[in-house]
């Protein structure tokens, strides 16, 4: 696959995590537990990054909220997590970064929102307080611009120039203008606040999937700090999966973007982990990252009147993500391996000899048997009630033979 040439940025490194030009494109989640909360915090921060999350960001919105946080990074120590926590603060940082020097200190990346720090004030000194913050205890800080809270301020007298002038621009565009504007303008005080270009990451997230590539395109043009992506409110399920790859592949694609969160809103209940394998399936799916060994199956057609091979491809689908936390540790290079699990013989064959390793179960009327294809040759044909089971053993023996470290050493 021909390499995606990554945008130039200032690398960051956040707890031990390098942000930044060639580093690998870092995924990220937030937790929705109230992390005063320490013991639902902690597990959920163990769940997110025990799916892959390589930061995780929890809100820091008051008093109990920040006391907790010290200890929150130590339970997670003591379990053997060492995932950075970045907090986030909306209007009162300033005040929690200053009262709890050890929250500050414990927190890897603090995020400031510039579009509500100095809410009603004429002066920046809400966020100068948070970057000197951030200076004294040498940590980066992102500044995240929301359109949600887009600071109005701003935004008003952008709006009123663009009335007075000559050829006035859509309201959008002066919008999107003035969210780069916020970002650049912010980043420039932080720096003469004392901050290096190192300890700088820039977002600038809106809901629309057009104006996010609009926005992000324009902010990558303009500066070369790290930047993360997300598509803010991205929404709940289907309908966020696809506007968050639909947003964010084609600036990935143009090698913009350096960290990326998939905020997705979950079900009741729901698992929070998702949002992590929809952000790494959406760079494996670019190639641009390596997380889990991919199933290629077909959607099925009149030739698959049962629905056979749908629970195989899931059961095969679920045996991986069952499997990666120990192969993972053993078997180094796993993530890149590629199965095939097809309906029929029309596709089937040629699918599965693409794959590492490919099965094409009979289609109706179809002889009851399965060609198993390994890297692209007939290695088998499996029959009657154990197919998943013996396809099973296939695919262990294909790992530990393929990717096995003592194997891979001799
Ligand atoms: S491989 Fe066979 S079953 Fe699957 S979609 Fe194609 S024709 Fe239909």
């Amino acid at each position: 696959m021909p390499e995606i040439q990554r945008r130039r940025a200032v690398t960051v490194n956040i707890g031990g995590v390098r942000v930044g030009s060639d580093s690998p494109v870092v995924v990220q989640s937030m937790t929705n537990t109230d992390t005063a909360d320490v013991e639902s915090s902690v597990q959920q921060i163990a769940a997110l990054a025990r799916a892959g999350s390589e930061m995780v960001r929890v809100t820091v919105n008051n008093d109990e909220a920040a006391k907790a946080v010290p200890a929150i990074v130590e339970e997670l120590a003591k379990k053997g997590w060492s995932t950075p926590i970045i907090g986030d603060f909306h209007y009162n940082g300033h005040l929690l970064l200053k009262k709890y020097p050890e929250t500050a200190k414990a927190l890897a990346k603090y995020r400031i929102n510039p579009g509500n720090v100095s809410i009603g004030r004429k002066d920046d000194d809400n966020f100068r307080t948070m970057v000197e913050v951030a200076v004294e205890h040498q940590k980066p800080v992102r500044i995240g611009v929301n359109w949600g809270s887009l600071d109005q301020a701003l935004l008003t007298k952008m709006m009123d120039e663009n009335s007075k002038s000559a050829n006035p621009l859509p309201a959008r565009d002066v919008m999107m203008e003035a969210m780069v504007v916020s970002a650049l303008d912010n980043a420039a005080a932080a720096e003469r606040y004392g901050l290096r270009r190192d300890q700088i990451i820039l977002s600038a997230k809106v809901s629309g999937v057009r104006d996010l590539i609009d926005v992000y395109t324009e902010l990558a043009k303009r500066c070369d700090y790290a930047l993360h992506l997300g598509l803010t409110e991205a929404g709940m399920g289907m309908k966020g999966v696809v506007a968050s790859a639909a947003g964010l592949a084609p600036l990935l694609l143009s090698g913009i973007g350096d960290t990326v969160r998939v905020s997705l809103t979950p079900t009741p209940g729901g698992d929070r982990s998702e949002e992590v394998r929809c952000g790494q399936q959406i760079l494996q799916s670019l190639g641009i990252r390596s997380f889990m060994p991919q199933v290629t199956s077909c959607p099925g057609c009149g030739r698959t009147t049962s629905t056979y091979f749908q629970e195989l491809a899931e059961r095969i689908q679920g045996y991986l993500v069952a499997s990666m936390p120990e192969w993972k540790k053993q078997y180094p290079g796993v993530e890149e391996l590629k199965l095939a699990v097809m309906g029929c013989i029309v596709n089937g064959p040629g699918e599965s000899k693409h794959a590492n390793i490919g099965i094409s179960l009979p289609g109706t009327f179809e002889e009851p048997k399965a060609p198993v294809y390994v890297d692209g040759k007939l290695f088998t044909t499996l029959k009657g009630d154990r197919i998943v089971e013996e396809f099973q053993v296939i695919l262990d023996e294909y790992v530990e033979k393929r990717y096995g470290r003592v194997l891979v050493e001799v």
